[in-house]
């Protein structure tokens, strides 16, 4: 039985037209990808925040992984990643061959540790890819100017990170290459959907052509080529225009969204402060960074903490989640991978962070009810 004061992790919102842009899809008789309504994401991105080019897909996931591939990954190339991330991070580019080199994360977020890049960079070193943890900002001028340095591309995982931004800038406007989530526990939804946007010229046309199945079809529809055909490898990355139906009815509210996201963020904020006193950790957000109201989150001293303070909410009808394990500790890379690395802090986020709840229509007054309770299991 639930709790009637039950409170889950993440509710889905609906912000009213999703399903009348469904039927005006539908009714218009063109329902598969680039259709009316993924041309008006696209240009909502576009101008929105600049993006040079964007591309909708299916998910992050695949957004990910056509950019493993538009950056001609294979057996053998290195790519950096943060190892606190989500699996896909990693697998678009193990797809492709390329070995995985983990960084740790920062003491004050789980953010790559710049300071550690450097040496991890070899000759075979391809990619840089950063993970804008909880849609806070790396570091992204240092990134910027070491794979300058060293010749290496950045692509930005900015699942979590949209309407954030660094030194002013959008997050995702600043890799060679980024890639966003819609998926249901985001910020702005579609279910499943994703975003490939696109910073540097060079890879637009061949982008294109890698989400049309390996076909100059893009072209061929602005009337650019007389006919289409196979002309590289790809796949099919687009959605259906009736997921960009559901992610457009989104996006005309993404400011009311991103405004009451960052109200219970910033309550949550204010009412657990006194924690770090204690040396429960709380989100740190860097001066050039900002925050999207995409997750509020705790890190506590140990795992037993952390297992009991999720029981004493869950006696509560609170839900409140762990989030990653460290993927140089997954069953996967031991097995296939394995070159034992020490990852301090990404070792900490697995075993004390906790996500509390994080959506919409959640109440001044349930925020209220969570952190008292969290403060008084602090304090007992
Ligand atoms: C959600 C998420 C993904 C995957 O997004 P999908 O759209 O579900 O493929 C990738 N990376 C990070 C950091 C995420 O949070």
């Amino acid at each position: 039985m639930k709790n009637k004061n039950y409170v889950g992790f993440n509710i889905p919102y609906f912000s009213g037209n999703e399903t009348n842009y469904i039927a005006e899809a539908v009714s218009s008789m063109k329902i598969s990808g680039d259709g009316v309504f993924t041309k008006k994401c696209h240009a909502f991105f576009e101008e929105k925040y600049k993006f040079k080019k964007v591309l909708l897909t299916t998910s992050c996931t695949d957004a990910l992984e056509m950019a493993a591939i538009l950056l001609d990954i294979k057996d053998g190339d290195e790519v950096i990643a943060p190892a606190y991330t989500f699996v896909s991070t990693v697998n678009a580019f193990v797809l492709r061959g390329a070995k995985i080199v983990f960084v740790d994360s920062n003491a004050d977020n789980p953010n790559m540790d710049i300071g550690q890049l450097e040496k991890l960079i070899t000759p075979k070193t391809k990619v840089i890819v950063p993970v804008h943890y909880a849609g806070i900002a790396c570091d992204m001028d240092k990134i910027m100017a070491l794979a300058a340095k060293h010749n290496l591309f950045v692509v930005e995982d900015a699942a979590q990170a949209i309407d954030s931004f660094y030194n002013g800038k959008p997050l995702g406007s600043i890799g060679h290459l980024a890639a966003f989530s819609f998926h249901e526990t985001k910020n702005i939804i579609a279910g499943e959907g994703g975003m490939l946007v696109i910073n540097d010229d060079c890879f637009i046309e061949r982008a294109e052509i890698i989400r049309e199945k390996g076909t100059n079809r893009s072209q061929f529809f602005r009337g650019e080529v007389d006919k289409y055909g196979w002309v590289d490898i790809g796949s099919s990355f687009l959605p259906s225009d009736m997921i960009a139906a559901f992610l457009y009815a989104q996006l005309e509210n993404i400011d009311r969204i991103q405004t009451r996201r960052k109200e219970i963020w910033n309550q949550y904020y204010q009412a657990l402060k006194p924690l770090e006193e204690k040396g429960i950790q709380l989100p740190f957000i860097p001066i050039e960074g900002t925050n999207n109201g995409h997750m509020f989150y705790l890190v506590c001293r140990n795992i037993d903490e952390r297992t009991a303070l999720i029981a004493h909410l869950r006696e509560q009808g609170i839900h409140a989640v762990f989030h990653y394990l460290s993927l140089n500790k997954s069953t996967y890379y031991k097995a296939n991978l394995n070159n034992t690395v020490s990852l301090i802090q990404s070792d900490r986020y697995t075993d004390g962070l906790v996500r509390l709840p994080m959506y919409f229509e959640l109440s001044n007054e349930q925020v209220a009810l969570i952190a008292n309770l969290i403060l008084q299991f602090f304090n007992k």
